[in-house]
């Protein structure tokens, strides 16, 4: 589970916005404008049937400031990403 999500900087973050762009999902800011220290992104590759599956998680970053519930409170209603 990617940590960014209970992450203040989650909408304004650049490495956020890169994962948001490898999952192919709607981002939450056009134009971020914070430049996260030190994020370790960790990469699961899955071989499926007939595509490989990609997954990038954020699971540790020096300027992670825990926010419990900041994007789930930015798409209220949405399933958060996991
Ligand atoms: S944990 Fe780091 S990479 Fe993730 S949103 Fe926060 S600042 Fe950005």
């Amino acid at each position: 589970m990617c940590v960014c999500i209970h992450c203040h900087y989650v909408d304004r973050c650049l490495t956020y916005h890169a994962v948001e762009t490898q999952h192919e999902q709607k981002h939450l800011t056009e134009r971020p404008d914070f430049e996260p220290v030190e994020p370790s992104i960790n990469v699961n590759i899955r071989e499926q049937s007939d595509f490989i599956e990609v997954e990038w998680d954020v699971v540790g970053c020096l300027s992670f400031s825990e926010e419990k519930g900041k994007w789930a409170a930015l798409r209220p209603g949405e399933l958060i990403p996991t």
